[in-house]
C-alpha cells in the first residue's frame, strides 16, 4: 500500500540529516566557533553566524520536553493512526525535535518521560525518527 502521509522534501541543509536517517544515524549539525548543537539544519548558526559546522552523531535519547494527542485527523494519511502523539523531544545533545511517540499508548505519554529513537522505514527511501519510551 502506498504511503499516504506528506514524505519529507529535503533541501540542499537538510539532505545530510534524512541520508543519516538512511543509515539510522540521527545527526545534528554543531557549530564549529561556538559549539550550539542546531536544528532545524542551516547555513549559519543561529548563535554566533559561523558557517562552520560538522555533523555529530547523536545518541538519540531525550525527555518528552511537550506533547499533544490528536484525535482528529487533519491530514487523511494520519487517520488510521488516531490517536497518536505529536511530541517536541529535548535531545540530550540540545535541539528539540518535532516527532511522534510510539510504543506506548498516548495516555502514558508524560513530559520529562525518557524516551529514545525507534525508526520507521518507508518504502519511498526515507527513514523517519520517531521515539520510543526507554525500556
Ligand atoms: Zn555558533
Amino acid at each position: 500500500m502506498a504511503y499516504e502521509k506528506p514524505l519529507p522534501r529535503p533541501t540542499s541543509d537538510t539532505a545530510p540529516f534524512w541520508e543519516a536517517c538512511r543509515r539510522h544515524e540521527l545527526r545534528f549539525q554543531k557549530c564549529l566557533s561556538c559549539g550550539h548543537v542546531r536544528w532545524p539544519a542551516s547555513i549559519l548558526c543561529p548563535m554566533c553566524y559561523s558557517r562552520e559546522t560538522e555533523w555529530i552523531l547523536s545518541g538519540g535519547r531525550g525527555r518528552v520536553y511537550t506533547f499533544v494527542v490528536y484525535h482528529h485527523a487533519f491530514h487523511p494519511g494520519f487517520k488510521a493512526d488516531l490517536p497518536y502523539v505529536t511530541a517536541v523531544v529535548a535531545l540530550e545533545e540540545g535541539p528539540r525535535f518535532l516527532t511522534n511517540i510510539v510504543g506506548c499508548p498516548p495516555e502514558a505519554v508524560r513530559c520529562e518521560m525518557p524516551v529514545e529513537v525507534a525508526w520507521e522505514d518507508l518504502e519511498e527511501g526515507f527513514s523517519l525518527p520517531k521515539f520510543r519510551p526507554v525500556s
